[in-house]
């Protein structure tokens, strides 16, 4: 039995497509027809995965979002970045979307004390450019459930994951829990730091 009719996000639907491993970076646009906004990302993303969280921004009609995560320091924007607004500065995680599209471009974090600190969040689907990290696991999946999609069709949702090789996690994966779980043990002494 295949659940190739159930839809999770345009970028895994056809098949997971594999990354390059010398695929050094590219360039993120938004959605807008004319003035898009663009982020040069110098580096190959890390911990690329589908997202069922109501944050993280998706395609229209998507279920999951996608999104990866590379140092700050090697995304830039570098046209029309008069149009991004913050979307919740009150947010861990500061998503600077384009206010004409919507179009989240990347998500910083400001707080210096934050696991993740360092790193930003990026949808590499703004790209067009190949060899982008691929996505290796499904993320908050019982999340979507607060999107609106019927709890009775959670099964067919995580049998369609597991069919495309993304382990479903109802948090982050393990190694990404078990390295929020490290920092906090090193900041309270439970870990010597
Ligand atoms: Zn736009
Ligand atoms: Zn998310």
């Amino acid at each position: 039995m295949t659940y190739e009719h159930i839809k999770i996000h345009p970028a895994v639907d056809g098949g997971v497509k594999q990354g390059r491993a010398d695929f050094a970076g590219g360039t993120l646009h938004c959605n807008c027809a004319t003035d898009k906004v663009e982020v040069k990302v110098g580096g190959q993303t890390a911990h690329n995965h589908v997202c069922g969280c109501t944050k993280c921004w998706k395609p229209d009609g998507a279920v999951f979002s996608q999104v990866a995560v590379v140092g700050r320091d090697a995304v830039s924007v570098t046209a029309n970045g008069h149009k991004l607004k913050i979307v919740n500065e009150a947010a861990p995680i500061q998503r600077h979307a384009c206010s004409g599209c919507g179009a989240h471009m990347y998500g910083r974090i400001e707080n210096t004390g934050h696991p993740f600190y360092g790193l930003d969040f990026v949808h590499t689907e703004l790209s067009d450019q190949d060899g982008w990290s691929e996505p290796q696991f499904a993320a908050f999946v019982s999340s979507i459930i607060e999107s609106g999609v019927e709890p009775s069709r959670m099964g067919d949702i995580r049998a369609r994951l597991k069919e495309l090789g993304l382990e479903p996690y109802d948090a982050l994966s393990p190694p990404l829990m078990d390295a929020i779980a490290t920092h906090v043990a090193k900041q309270s002494g439970a870990l010597k730091a």
